[in-house]
């Protein structure tokens, strides 16, 4: 009858071959990232993140990690991610262009990284303890508020109960209709919302929301949504300031994520796979 419909059904269609990177691309012309997390104890989530950044196309990953420890010395951090730490995000200038992926591991005290990122990043992608940041402190959301407005793009990646902390709801409420949950968190910051979870929802300021279709209990471990949201920001990067870059990386990102859980072995999928198996079904047949 011509209504718009509720949602769309991400399907098999969203890109499983990506297009194949520009024969004399150089790294520069793949986008910058960071991730701004790992604070003690929790390194391996923001690492997590960086390796799946750099695996879904960005050029240059650096860590800001908000531990004392160096990233060097990190098991499982390779050369390429160049540690640095947090200064750096503070200068407007180097966050004219960039992506930024912030809250993996991020603890409980990263709030005062966050206003310049929300400010001046060029891409700013906020998970887990950045979004519980932005939940309790007011001055956040409102910064949060005016970047919409300002028209720079973010994406927030909420599991259930991080969105309640958002909407000063309970997971129970947002759990019994997903697609409103999106769609307020959506509204309210002028952000590209994914909303995680068994038939994760995508959800933008306008428009019907998408439920993904792909994705099952194996991705129910610790560090999945870490490796999300870096290889969320990393394919943002690579696609640049294209036409609905966010809301295309968001769904790609999370449509891929739950294609190679749907493949692997009947048991669990321990996030360090995960990313592996992402980057092998790059390579299908379209
Ligand atoms: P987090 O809650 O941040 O650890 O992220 C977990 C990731 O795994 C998200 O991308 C979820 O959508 C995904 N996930 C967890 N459990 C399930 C499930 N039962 N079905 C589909 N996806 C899931
Ligand atoms: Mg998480």
């Amino acid at each position: 009858d011509g209504a718009a419909p509720d949602a769309l059904l991400l399907g098999a269609d969203e890109a499983r071959r990506l297009p194949p990177r520009p024969h004399a691309g150089h790294k520069g012309a793949f986008g910058d990232l960071w991730v701004l997390g790992g604070a003690a104890g929790m390194q391996g989530a923001a690492v997590l993140a960086a390796h799946a950044a750099l695996a879904a196309g960005a050029g240059r990953v650096y860590l800001a990690t908000l531990a004392d420890t160096a990233v060097h010395a990190l098991p499982g951090a390779p050369a390429a991610l160049m540690h640095r730490d947090t200064h750096a995000l503070r200068q407007p200038e180097r966050l004219a262009a960039a992506t930024v992926v912030a809250g993996c591991g991020g603890g409980g005290d990263m709030g005062a990284e966050l206003p310049a990122p929300i400010r001046h990043a060029a891409r700013l992608v906020l998970d887990a303890d950045a979004l519980n940041a932005v939940a309790a402190e007011p001055a956040l959301a409102t910064a949060l508020v005016a970047r919409g407005h300002a028209a720079r793009p973010t994406v927030l990646t909420p599991h259930p109960l991080e969105a309640a902390r958002l909407l000063d709801s309970s997971t129970r409420a947002v759990q019994a209709d997903r697609l409103a949950a999106a769609r307020a968190l959506a509204r309210r910051f002028g952000a590209v919302v994914v909303l995680k979870g068994s038939g994760s929802v995508i959800a933008t300021p306008e428009g019907p929301p998408w439920i993904n279709a792909t994705g099952n209990a194996r991705l129910a471990s610790a560090g999945t949504g870490d490796v999300l949201a870096g290889w969320l920001g990393g394919r943002w990067a690579a696609l640049g300031d294209a036409t609905d870059a966010a809301a295309r990386a968001a769904r790609e990102a999370v449509w891929r994520h739950g294609l190679a859980a749907d493949r692997a072995g009947p048991h669990v999928l321990i996030a360090d796979s995960l990313i592996e198996a992402m980057l092998a079904s790059t390579a299908d047949a379209a």
